[in-house]
């Protein structure tokens, strides 16, 4: 035997990390007190538990509490009556405890990773070298934020008590994920881990007790989908954060519809996995490894779906499957095993479930030859291959060991076939030639997308999806306004229009020619679908003019428009500033008429009609000013590589505009949207929408590409209603009744749509506080690019 061959043959040997540490830990508690409210170990009320067992061996771990909507009253107590003085606390103060829990969490470094790999199965490797590294760094980041935040968040405050709830695939890193920016942001939590994966968040809260943290600042509750449900509900909670499924997150959007809480939802993905022919693909198959099989594929953002070049498809599965057969599967205490058991027995039967189904739909399902561990959840790696687009493997999220290959022609396939997924998590690009990886990054509907690389995550640089996959970030800059609320000039609630009713109108005096305004979809003036119209009053009662009554197809074909007016979300910056300086050129151009028009519809004075006129030009100059200013950022995060995180606009974004201020109003919204490079369906106020077509000539005179901005007068209710359901629809920002928004909200689940709204009031729009980033943040999504450098 040559030294290869001796090379070739040895065996690995059995490398345990010790758990004498842990099964101490475990012993030492008292699980039936493990809830953590107001920094005291209580029961819950009930006096109920549940099991937790160990997904190795299927032995039962803890029975732990189980918290009643009693223990979640006095959890969230606990955080309201901390909420003042914590949130008055100086960032020096906040930033030594977020230290103090980073730097104690590292002293109990190995203790978190060995308890982390029992309770959750995962590979000691990744627990060791992932999860609570990147925890702990996340604690010691947000210290920095806790310091800056009034030079880095101005005319922004807490947003209060924050209800948080995750899931057990990351479970000690989704806690820091949520808690640290929290605690930065001088908020308060209530947070409920999985009911799988109770105990890293138990020492978590030990370690609470020892860091300084004040009472009732940090308070963690345990339980299933029902403790969860009573935090998501409880009315003394002003946020939500929830990583989840894509299904509870919009049974948490439905429940929060109206309620006025701030709410951030990261949830599934069906990530694609893209093999360009250039790629170096011995480092492909290593990325492969690592996107598809960290974790036991339990992993969100998983690389689930390879998209691989034709030619080279062949050659790829191969070396792809001989890297499979060296996967080691077995214990997670294991420092050689690379995939352990599944976190649980009904995670096991849905991953079995899932590819029987996919085998049945025409998917061929390989795994390598191994034995499995005898006891324990464990799966094989699994490669489905002729696999169709509409395979439920390359459609589901199936969060287990199981990867599906498809092949496209060319550049323009591969990012169709990326996007072709209901969710929009993160992708994964493969190219020597990075100029094609730059082009390709931009176009996949996708919060993150990695670079010859893979599952990289940083504090600094924010993570979230587009689409079903939820909206928000966490982490970075982005991750802290999600626990901020941007002090907005807030007016007085808008009252619900009579349903039905027409304006009380009169008939005009006058005797100019009859005119009635169409609507503008698509660049073009065009009559309702309906074929009826509104009659509008003005301010002394009498008729004014008519205006086209929109309907549900009006608002389709306006949404199609917007969608393929391609020219604006691709023009440059510059170019989308020039047109908007334009637009404001052309409107002062008819600043009489303008004024003129609010006299005679809102009965203000001539002056303050002036003003109103004024302040729209002037908004319109701003957000021409900003068009090409509100930039996105570059990262450095600790490893040889830059981050750069991107603006994009959402999409298409629905406006539904209100009363008060009419031209100012809808020029407020309307600008940044479009200044962002979004395409807008705008419903302009229901009483006043004169204003609003008779910009019609200033847009067909400022070059706005068709569809780039379409306007459908009507009933607000009905119209923001048929935005709402509309799963074409990305982003919908909603000044109406109280009604209105809260049925926006409910009604946006269909493709978890970004919706704004003012909770039934309007704002103030003549205020400075009316204008500027908190508008622009709303019209982008912050899409972070990992790009690795170095040979
Ligand atoms: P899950 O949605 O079943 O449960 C998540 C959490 O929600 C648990 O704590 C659970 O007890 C609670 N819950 C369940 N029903 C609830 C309800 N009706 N109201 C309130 N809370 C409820 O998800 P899971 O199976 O624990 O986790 C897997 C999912 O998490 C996957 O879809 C995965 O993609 C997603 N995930 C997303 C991210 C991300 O950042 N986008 C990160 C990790 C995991």
């Amino acid at each position: 035997m040559n030294i290869l061959e001796r090379y070739h043959a040895m065996e690995y040997g059995p490398a345990p990390e010790a758990r004498n540490e842990a099964d101490a830990w475990l012993a030492s508690r008292d699980f039936a007190k493990a809830l953590f409210i107001d920094g005291a170990w209580k029961a819950a009320a009930s006096g109920k538990t549940f099991e937790t067992s160990e997904p190795s061996s299927g032995k039962l771990l803890a029975k732990i509490s189980d918290a009643g909507a009693a223990d979640i009253e006095a959890a969230v107590t606990a955080a309201a009556k901390a909420l003042p003085k914590w949130s008055a606390s100086s960032g020096y103060a906040r930033a030594k405890v977020l230290y103090a829990i980073g730097r104690a969490m590292q002293r109990h470094q190995r203790l978190f990773a060995v308890l982390e790999s029992i309770d959750n199965g995962k590979p000691i490797r990744e627990s060791r070298d992932i999860d609570v590294p990147l925890a702990i760094r996340h604690f010691i980041h947000h210290a920095g934020w806790a310091q800056t935040l009034e030079k880095d968040f101005p005319d922004h405050k807490p947003v209060g008590v924050v209800g948080q709830v995750i899931p057990w695939n990351f479970p000690l890193l989704m806690l820091a994920w949520k808690i640290a920016p929290a605690l930065a942001a001088g908020c308060t939590v209530l947070l409920k881990p999985a009911e799988f994966t109770p105990l890293t968040a138990i020492l978590f809260a030990e370690i609470c007790e020892r860091a300084g943290v004040p009472k009732g600042v940090v308070n963690i509750v345990q339980g299933g989908p029902e403790a969860g449900a009573a935090i998501v509900n409880h009315p003394g909670v002003q946020k939500i954060a929830f990583t989840g499924s894509s299904e509870v997150g919009k049974i948490i959007r439905k429940a929060t519809a109206g309620s006025g809480k701030k709410l951030s939802l990261e949830l599934g993905g069906k990530s694609a996995f893209v093999v360009f022919e250039d790629a170096d693909l011995d480092s492909a198959v290593e990325g492969l490894v690592d996107g598809i099989w960290f974790n036991q594929g339990q992993v969100c953002c998983a690389g689930s779906r390879l998209l691989v070049q034709e030619g080279i498809a062949e050659a790829f599965i191969a070396k792809v499957k001989v890297r499979m057969s060296r996967l080691r599967v077995g214990s997670p205490l294991d420092k050689n095993t690379d995939i352990g058991p599944l976190v649980d027995s009904t995670q096991l039967d849905r991953v079995r479930g899932l590819i029987a189904e996919g085998a049945k739909q025409g998917a061929v399902c390989w795994q390598p030859d191994a034995t499995l561990p005898s006891s324990g959840y464990y799966h094989l790696p699994t490669l489905a291959t002729s696999v169709s687009p509409a395979n439920i493997l390359a459609q589901e999220e199936v969060f287990g060991p199981v990867l599906a290959t498809m092949s496209f022609r060319n550049t323009e396939e591969a990012i169709e076939l990326a996007n072709n997924t209901r969710y929009g998590l993160a992708a994964s690009v493969w190219s020597e030639n990075v100029n094609l990886a730059l082009h390709v990054a931009p176009q996949l509907k996708a919060g993150v997308v990695w670079i010859n690389g893979t599952n990289m995550f940083d504090a600094a640089c924010g993570f979230g999806g587009y689409r079903e996959s939820g909206f928000g970030r966490e982490g970075g800059r982005e991750g802290m306004f999600e626990y901020l609320a941007a002090k907005l000039p807030v007016g007085p609630a808008i009252k619900p229009a009579a349903v039905g009713s027409a304006q009380p109108v009169e008939q005009a005096d006058g005797t100019s020619i009859d005119r009635t305004a169409k609507l503008f979809i698509g660049g073009k003036q065009v009559r309702p679908d309906g074929n009826y119209s509104l009659a509008v009053a003005g301010a002394k009662g009498k008729l004014a003019g008519e205006v086209g009554l929109g309907n549900r197809k009006d608002i389709r074909d306006a949404v199609s428009a917007a969608r393929a007016c391609k020219a604006w979300p691709e023009a440059t910056a510059y170019n989308r500033s020039q047109v908007l300086y334009y637009l404001a050129e052309n409107l002062s151009g008819r600043a009489d008429e303008f004024a003129a028009r609010l006299v005679q519809l809102t009965g203000v004075a001539a002056k303050a009609a002036r003003e109103e006129v004024e302040q729209s030009i002037e908004r319109l100059f701003l957000y021409a000013g900003l068009a090409d200013k509100f930039e996105g950022r570059v990262h450095q995060p600790p490893a040889r590589v830059v981050t750069l995180a991107l603006h994009e606009p959402v999409g298409v974004v629905g406006i539904v505009a209100p009363d008060n201020q009419p031209l100012l109003n809808f020029v407020s919204l309307v600008a940044p949207a479009l200044a962002m490079g979004n395409t807008v369906v705008a419903v302009p106020s229901e009483w006043h929408p004169l204003l609003a077509t008779d910009l019609y000539q200033v847009i067909e005179y400022s070059d706005l590409p068709a569809g780039a901005i379409n306007i459908v007068t009507g009933r607000s209710a009905e119209l923001c209603g048929v935005l709402a359901k509309h799963d074409d629809v990305d982003g919908l920002w909603v000044f109406a009744d109280a009604d209105t928004c809260a049925k926006a909200e409910a009604d946006s689940v269909g493709n978890l749509k970004r919706v704004w709204t003012g909770n039934g009031r309007t704002l103030d729009w003549a205020s400075g506080e009316a204008a500027g980033d908190a508008f622009l943040r709303r019209a982008i999504e912050v899409k972070n690019v990992w790009v690795p450098y170095g040979d």
